[in-house]
């Protein structure tokens, strides 16, 4: 699959309307604790103002709102620090409903004031920036409203999507604007697609995947699918615990998803048809998180009354770690425990050192949840491709495409 990337484009003269995930965390103060995701897109900005671009009118949302107006949500902070990242104005509208894309509200930085910030990179090329207002203030947004969808496309004549974080839903500003007008792919999305599809379809081998995270039924596709594609399987997380299940083990009071149990003993059963390896867990720290206990390592047929399982144990860190070692592609998705506390996180800890380990591996981490779980910075340095949305990665990778990208692929 080839997408139709902004580089194929004309935009000389023209307004472009540029789906965004400036869905980042505000600290105290609505400062932003991080902007990877809005740094990301600042490559397409740059090529769209050079391209001659008259008005380039960014969306995105933030947080869920669920469709009404919710201040401490307002996307206005982000606009600020946009402002600062890119040295010049970014004008803010505030209501994307009432106000007229033809005449957008226009503060006192027209092309031909002078910019008031004017150190950044794209400082005085023409071109003016707007940031709409969080588009999940309005219920059209999410619904997928053809008059919604069709109230944003006014804001532009040609659309672009740089959001993968966000591209795997089918919400207007994702679905409906890309029907309505020309479309693009940013340079950010691009890239993302590209890397993850490559990692899979054409991986340097053996591909080890590994899987963490809450849940078995959120996955169970894509473990399906990945049965298809990968040489070895690392299950951690709570999801395990189900897999554990199937295989007969006793696992107290840990969280399983007794409905997933027949499934997941369905995949290890094909999986092992296929010669594809599953390792699950041999031993696992154990706690509960009711009482706060903390209880030390136990093989997962020992784990006693009362206990959870939640982090993988030692033994295991070595077994994964020694499939790591030899992989020649990873590819990983969730945390392999209770990461948050500190008890939970050696497990999750380990992968990254791993991987850190491997610097033959062309590694791809993905995921809100992973990513948080990394403690040290330098970890990420190693990481080929980090990728800035956990479940589109994963739906792209489960089903080779995504809902939001579909309007974007280069016809053959
Ligand atoms: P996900 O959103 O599916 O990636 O799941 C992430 C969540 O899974 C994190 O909040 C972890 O605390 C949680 N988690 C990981 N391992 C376990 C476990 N063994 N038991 C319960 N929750 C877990």
């Amino acid at each position: 699959m080839k997408l139709r990337t902004v580089r194929e484009g004309e935009f000389a003269g023209k307004r472009v309307v540029m789906r965004v995930d400036y869905n980042v965390s505000l600290g105290r103060g609505l400062k932003i604790v991080d902007d990877t995701r809005i740094k990301h897109t600042l490559p397409t900005i740059k090529f769209l103002l050079e391209r001659g671009a008259k008005q380039i009118v960014l969306m995105s949302h933030l947080g869920r709102p669920g469709g009404k107006k919710i201040e401490r949500l307002s996307l206005r902070p982000v606009g600020r620090h946009l402002e600062e990242l890119l040295g010049r104005k970014v004008e803010f509208v505030n209501d994307i409903v009432a106000t007229s894309p033809k005449a957008p509200a226009r503060g006192p930085w027209r092309d031909d004031q002078p910019q008031s910030a004017s150190a950044g990179p794209l400082a005085g090329r023409p071109g003016t920036i707007l940031l709409l207002e969080n588009l999940r203030f309005w219920p059209g947004e999410k619904a997928n409203d053809p008059e919604f969808a069709k109230r944003l496309a006014e804001w532009g004549e040609v659309y672009v999507n740089d959001a993968f974080g966000v591209s795997h839903r089918k919400h207007a500003s994702v679905v409906g604007v890309p029907r309505l007008l020309p479309s693009f792919a940013g340079l950010s999305l691009n890239r993302e697609v590209e890397t993850i599809l490559k990692a899979v379809n054409q991986p340097k081998r053996p591909l080890c995947v590994i899987i963490g995270g809450a849940k078995v039924s959120d996955k169970i596709g894509l473990l399906f699918k990945l049965i298809e594609l990968a040489d070895e399987i690392l299950i951690g997380g709570g999801m395990a615990n189900t897999f554990l299940v199937a295989e007969g083990y006793e696992m107290q009071e840990s969280v399983v998803e007794m409905e997933a149990v027949k499934t997941a003993r369905e995949l290890l059963r094909k999986a092992e048809d296929r010669g594809v390896m599953i390792h699950l867990p041999s031993d696992v720290v154990v706690g509960n998180l009711k009482t706060g206990k903390h209880n030390g390592s136990v093989l997962v047929n020992q784990i006693p009354k009362g206990m959870q399982a939640l982090d993988i144990g030692p033994k295991t860190q070595v077994e994964f770690g020694k499939v790591i070692a030899k992989a020649g592609t990873i590819v990983w998705n969730g945390p392999m425990g209770v990461f948050e506390e500190d008890s939970f996180r050696s497990g999750t800890d380990f992968i990254y050192y791993s991987l850190t380990g491997n610097t033959e591996a062309f590694v791809v981490v993905g995921g809100g949840d992973t990513l948080a779980a990394i403690s040290k910075k330098e970890h990420l340095e190693r990481i080929d491709h980090v990728s800035t949305g956990g479940g589109a990665m994963l739906e792209l990778i489960e089903k080779g495409t995504l809902p939001g990208i579909e309007y974007l692929v280069e016809e053959s």
